[in-house]
């Protein structure tokens, strides 16, 4: 299977309107799909020069009829062409996925980690659904992937490098993959970024396990510590630090375990305040 990755640049696929997974915050989706196509309505989308519509989040699944509504009413406005680009964590279920193919241009997708030990400690969440998916639009949809994304956390994700190469690779040696500099930023905010080595070194990892076009972006070498990997609970050293930073935030289910957990109503990480930003 050969992998048609779109002939775009990097530039082009910048966000023309940032639309975020608050719906209630939104106004209704006629008039977001009129700002999407409109030069005048997001003048700092199109100075940019972005091309398309881009949907991020967190996770923009939640907001998924809104999304759809949104793009079908910015696709009557437009000129017949309007892309749409739709940022996932990969966490969605089957017929989600297949609901967003339906209307998305491009689909940037990131894979937080390969064991499920460290994809619960950073996500609250298991892997499973996440290779699944991304498994299924490389094999599936491979036109509408531009890149698959692994955020690369110092002594955290270094060890999942391989194990995603390796599992992408065996799908298609073209696979797009980016490695992400990790930036210090909320419950993390103390934490240390990558350095550039680190960034050299999981590239060529990568293209060590068979993929051929790999790349990484984002800062490095920003400041911080490296944590102690505290939570015994965790098998791996990075879900063990990973889990001890959410602990320390004070996550109370461990492992992580966001879908089944009593307390997530009153969850204290969702309110947690961070004293700086990156
Ligand atoms: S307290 Fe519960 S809901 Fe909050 S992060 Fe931990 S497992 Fe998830």
């Amino acid at each position: 299977m050969q992998l048609q990755v779109p002939k775009l640049s990097k530039l082009e696929n910048r966000s023309l309107s940032g639309f975020r997974c608050f719906p209630e915050r939104l106004p209704g989706p006629g008039r977001n799909g009129e700002r999407g196509v409109s030069k005048d309505k997001i003048p700092e989308g199109w100075a940019l020069g972005a091309d398309r519509i881009f949907f991020s989040g967190g996770s923009p699944a939640p907001s998924l009829p809104y999304l759809e509504k949104l793009v079908e009413e910015a696709r009557k406005l437009g000129d017949g062409n309007v892309k749409v680009n739709y940022d996932t964590n990969g966490f969605l279920t089957e017929g989600s996925l297949r609901r967003v193919l339906d209307f998305t241009t491009s689909v940037t997708f990131d894979i937080k980690a390969y064991h499920d030990d460290v994809h619960r400690a950073l996500t609250g969440a298991p892997v499973e659904p996440v290779l699944r998916n991304a498994k299924y639009i490389a094999e599936n949809a491979p036109e509408r992937l531009w890149e698959f994304r692994v955020l690369l956390i110092p002594k955290i994700t270094e060890g999942e490098v391989k194990p995603i190469a390796e599992f992408l690779s065996a799908i298609d040696s073209e696979i797009p993959l980016n490695f992400l500099a990790f930036r210090p930023n909320f419950v993390f905010e103390d934490y240390q970024g990558v350095t550039r080595e680190a960034l050299d070194r999981a590239v060529e990892v990568a293209r060590e396990a068979g993929l051929k076009n790999v790349n990484w972006s984002g800062r490095a070498d920003l400041p911080g510590k490296i944590f102690e990997a505290t939570a015994s609970e965790y098998d791996e050293s990075g879900a063990k630090r990973a889990g001890g930073i959410a602990k320390r935030a004070g996550c109370v289910t461990l492992p992580r375990d966001c879908g089944s957990c009593q307390a997530i109503h009153q969850c204290p990480i969702k309110g947690y305040k961070p004293g700086r930003r990156t």
